[in-house]
């Protein structure tokens, strides 16, 4: 990508209420638009960035047997009056046909997933099973804040799994506790876990996934060298006490929820009539689990996490670009042409080996560039300017690395393969 042929242009100033760093960061460096509060349209940076996340939940949801499909956003009335949700959730967005016939749009897929699988289980051979989309949430939040971090329109995987016993959805719940702590560590960030209660949806087991930033609206006690976290709410421990999985000393932290899973039992089963014939001939009802992952909350997580006063450090599997090519103009015009030539042919040479490169060819100051390589942060900057030329070589600097150093012209190539792959 070229960054002249960019329609979208980074911005000096940052949104005046931005209220945190994704917010303040995704809209100057044009990843997101805001269209209103709690609503953005994602630009072609910030989709790069959306669609690495959600391949690698897609990923990881494939490798424990999870089937993706897509459901409607568009909901019936129905099918929540069935579960009795019509009236009882409060961010529920409700519309009113032409037709008089009332929808709700998708918060949650529960109301359609259920009688949707339940219409393929007979028997207990048609169990266990797993399904799950990537779809746009929407929720009629009281206060949409903090950037991406909670909208009113956003982004969810959201999974869900059939099971025959007790016992097989145990199982694959901590299957997926155990995929969920790979999404999280693949998107370069440190998960803790709590355990914590269903809340409206059940009595039964449920776990937050937490990432600790001060950004967050979860108050959590956490061990700094473990996964283990309790809710503050529900915690028997306080702060200073020891880990008990790991004798680490607990922390009193805020923390974002990027992901939540629940035993659902057989609520919304039962709502249905989601039955089979067990093994023995009895008729049974199916149970349930549910696993949700915010995609654009999670985004929004990452530059929380990873940011710096002048920008953000995208960790390598998610940075919409691994390398940023910096061409410093001269006034001199012979050294001017040799820098874009050099340039040009570095950033065709990474194209054609499948380097993932954005090449900043703007006719824009040093400064400028340089500033706008922070605030955009992919996590090799390499440079070339007379400076650099005159030593025949590319200044070469980590995002999250504070010295530069020189590497020569012909092993830039094969530097940048191995950062790119190690
Ligand atoms: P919260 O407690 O933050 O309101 P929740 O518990 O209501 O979230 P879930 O129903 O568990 O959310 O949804 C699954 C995931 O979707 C959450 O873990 C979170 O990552 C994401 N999510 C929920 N609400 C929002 C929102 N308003 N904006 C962005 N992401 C959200
Ligand atoms: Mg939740």
């Amino acid at each position: 990508m070229q960054m002249s042929k960019l329609f979208t242009k980074t911005s000096k100033t940052a949104p005046h209420d931005a209220d945190t760093a994704n917010a303040k960061y995704l809209i100057q460096g044009s990843f997101v638009h805001q269209e209103m509060a709690g609503v953005y349209s994602w630009l072609p940076l910030g989709l790069r960035v959306l669609n690495k996340v959600v391949n690698i939940i897609r990923e990881e949801m494939d490798a424990i047997g999870g089937q993706e499909i897509l459901m409607s956003a568009l909901q019936p009335k129905e099918n929540w009056i069935t579960t009795g949700r019509w009236d009882s959730v409060d961010i529920l967005f409700k519309l009113h046909s032409q037709t008089d016939k009332d929808y709700a749009l998708g918060c949650s897929h529960e109301e359609l997933v259920t009688p949707l699988v339940g219409s393929f289980i007979k028997s207990y051979k048609d169990l266990p099973c797993a399904v799950y989309q990537v779809q746009t949430k929407f929720r009629d939040e009281l206060r949409a804040k903090s950037g991406v971090l909670r909208g009113r329109e956003f982004g969810m995987k959201d999974m869900y799994s059939f099971h025959a016993t007790q016992e097989d959805l145990e199982r694959y719940y901590q299957k997926v506790l155990q995929a969920y702590i790979k999404v999280f560590q693949r998107c370069g960030l440190d998960v803790k876990v709590t355990e914590a209660s269903g809340g409206i949806f059940t009595k039964n087991v449920s776990h937050e996934f937490q990432v600790v930033t001060p950004a967050g609206e979860d108050n959590i006690l956490a061990c700094p060298n473990c996964t283990y976290a309790q809710n503050s709410e529900v915690s028997t421990l306080k702060e200073g006490d020891k880990c008990p999985d790991c004798g680490g000393v607990l922390a009193a932290v805020k923390g974002v929820e990027v992901g939540n899973i629940f035993d659902l039992g057989t609520k919304y089963s039962d709502a249905f009539k989601v039955e089979f014939t067990a093994e023995d001939g009895s008729r049974q009802t199916a149970l349930m689990g549910c696993y949700g992952i915010g995609t654009t909350r999670l985004v929004g997580t990452i530059v929380e996490a990873l940011h710096d006063e002048r920008g953000i450090m995208w960790p390598k599997l998610v940075a919409p670009f691994a390398i940023h090519l910096v061409s410093l103009n001269s006034k001199d015009e012979a050294v001017q042409a040799k820098i874009m030539d050099t340039a040009a042919t570095l950033y065709e040479d990474m194209l054609h080996e499948g380097l993932e490169v954005i090449w900043d060819d703007r006719e824009a100051s040093p400064g400028e560039k340089l500033a706008d390589a922070d605030l955009l942060g992919m996590p090799l900057r390499i440079l070339i300017s007379e400076k650099s030329l005159k030593e025949n070589s590319v200044e070469w600097k980590q995002r999250a690395e504070k010295d530069a150093k020189l590497v020569n012209l012909q092993d830039v190539m094969e530097e940048a393969q191995g950062f790119v792959e190690e």
